[in-house]
């Protein structure tokens, strides 16, 4: 952690403390089932965050979490400085960030062979809104929106059509969307299907809805493959893609394409499929035997992951494997 970063984490605690920040808890999983077990008690930055399962689908639900008018502060004020490494969050750079990103969804739209007739474009959660920008030049008509006064000027800047508003207020003045993009942004909602409810509204009948979080399956990929690092205070929810599936299908969407990245498009489920009902039972075990697996093969991964990196960079990757081993040891 920078010095940044140590500053948000204390604000942050501060405002818990005196009663500014409010937590509440998760009775019901999104699947119905109402028995959770324990996972973890804290986050990546040593905050107390604790993290249970579904005892039915594996569901990781952050539980307490803070209560909406909480989190909308939160992500107005210390969000982007807890999670900013070095310049990282400014908005110039952050913006060709979103740029690539962008380009990055057309091309995983080409990959599967997905056609779209160019239309509305809606990001949510859009940052500086640099991924409507490649949309922009095939001729989509962009729009996208933000808690982050700072980046959404920024955007503005760039001559971007865009907000600082939340999905919850996010008027849609009769407007509708033939695509809908969530980068990094279901992972964060308290109330993912309240929200996927709204976008249902505000999408074409035959609009997509394009999902795109860090996937739980990906982590063996990750640089530091321990799942304890990945839990953190804005992350409300944890998926791989069939728990994301779940999730979808309950708020009455169906899967076109995706990946475990996850990478994900959605469209309005058929009527005549809205009986096959994917089946969540005892996918806990499942999810368990992963996060145990994980947990045994973390060295190995470690290794496997940075080979590359010790054979160019000796000095920084030894330095880094000895802090991977401290923390993970802790
Ligand atoms: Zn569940």
């Amino acid at each position: 952690m920078n010095r940044v970063q140590y500053e948000a984490r204390e604000a942050i605690e501060e405002k818990i403390r005196s009663g500014i920040y409010v937590a509440d808890s998760v009775f019901k999983c999104i699947c119905g089932h109402a028995v959770f077990e324990p996972v973890a008690e804290r986050d990546r930055y040593g905050m107390n965050v604790s993290i249970i399962m579904c005892g039915r689908c594996g569901l990781l639900v952050q539980s307490p979490r803070f209560t909406e008018k909480s989190y909308e502060q939160f992500y107005k004020q210390e969000y982007r400085q807890l999670y900013s490494i070095n310049h990282h969050s400014e908005p110039y750079i952050l913006f060709e960030t979103e740029v690539r990103r962008g380009k990055e969804i057309l091309e995983f739209f080409n990959d599967h062979d997905v056609s779209l007739a160019v239309g509305n474009i809606l990001d949510v959660g859009c940052g500086c809104g640099g991924a409507l920008q490649p949309f922009e030049a095939f001729g989509w008509k962009g729009c996208g929106f933000d808690y982050d006064d700072v980046l959404i000027k920024y955007g503005k800047s760039r001559k971007l059509n865009i907000f600082t508003e939340s999905a919850y207020d996010f008027n849609e003045k009769g407007r509708a969307f033939n695509l809908v993009l969530m980068n990094d942004v279901l992972e964060h909602q308290r109330d993912p299907l309240v929200f996927l409810a709204k976008i249902k509204k505000i999408l074409t009948p035959t609009g997509l809805v394009y999902v795109q979080l860090p996937g739980l399956r990906k982590l063996v990929y990750n640089s530091y493959p321990d799942i304890l690092r990945d839990f953190q205070l804005a992350h409300t929810y944890y998926f791989d893609l069939k728990l994301l599936d779940s999730l979808m299908f309950y708020a009455g969407f169906e899967r076109v394409c995706g990946n475990e990245r996850i990478q994900a498009l959605y469209r309005r489920k058929r009527v005549t499929q809205s009986l096959n009902e994917i089946n969540m039972d005892n996918y806990a075990l499942e999810i368990k035997k992963f996060i145990r697996d994980l947990e045994k093969r973390r060295f190995r991964l470690f290794w496997k992951n940075r080979k590359l990196r010790f054979m160019h960079n000796p000095i920084p990757a030894i330095q880094s494997m000895i802090f991977f081993i401290r923390q993970s040891l802790y």
